[in-house]
């Protein structure tokens, strides 16, 4: 998975290239072959929802650029392997999922994996509701990501940002939406581009789709 999906498609930044080798991602798709669960491609989760294909984990997690000790915003738990993966890289990580039993699935799994030392994933700290106003009483955050797709960047999220932090948000219609990067520059000074076309799960909430 490393090397053929994940270098080949451009993937360059050692840390998250070690992060994706060293969490065993079978563990966050229960019910899959082992083989399957490197595949290159979203696999089914409980609630209807997804893991996402290894390369867009990488992706979005080299965008973040984390530093060890950085606090991270996610919204979206779903399998948790996203949140092991920052918090893999020294990162404490705050995780938001609407569906209450998947973020006790995520919990049960990053608690088995938090025994086994050297991996880590200790500090996830997870939450159940609506995230895509993002978490106001943490902010300010070192970074957020967002691995659902709402319609607009919200506002919350951007205000929500340390100066020099990034978020990481698919942005756009329900079938196929672009990576959105939002740099903060400085308080009043935001800068964003694109980083391509992904196609994410919606992302359901105030500043998000109607339920
Ligand atoms: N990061 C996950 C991918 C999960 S898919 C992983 O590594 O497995 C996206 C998740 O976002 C889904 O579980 C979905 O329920 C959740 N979600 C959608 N809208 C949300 C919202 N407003 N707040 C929190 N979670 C949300």
């Amino acid at each position: 998975m490393v090397t053929g999906q994940l270098e080949r498609r451009g993937i360059r930044d050692r840390k998250v290239l070690d992060a994706m080798a060293a969490i065993p991602r079978e563990t966050f798709v229960p019910g899959v072959p082992t083989s399957l669960a490197y595949d290159d491609r979203a696999l089914p989760i409980d609630a209807g929802q997804t893991i996402s294909q290894p390369y867009m984990v990488a992706r979005m997690t080299e965008l973040l650029e984390v530093q060890p000790g950085d606090r991270i915003l996610e919204v979206g738990t779903g399998s948790g392997y996203q949140a092991a993966v920052l918090a893999w890289l020294g990162a404490r990580v705050t995780s938001i999922e609407r569906h209450q039993a998947l973020s006790d699935e995520a919990r049960e799994r990053l608690a088995q994996l938090a025994k086994v030392a050297w991996l880590g994933v200790e500090a996830v700290d997870l939450r159940v509701g609506d995230g895509s106003l993002g978490e106001p009483e943490g902010a300010p955050w070192d970074g957020i990501v967002v691995t659902a797709a709402g319609p607009s960047i919200p506002d919350a999220l951007r205000e929500q940002l340390a100066v020099g932090a990034r978020l990481v948000i698919p942005v756009g219609p329900r079938e196929r939406q672009e990576l959105i990067v939002v740099e903060r520059r400085s308080a009043a000074d935001w800068t964003e581009w694109s980083d391509g076309a992904v196609v994410f799960v919606p992302l359901v909430g105030e500043a998000g789709w109607p339920p």
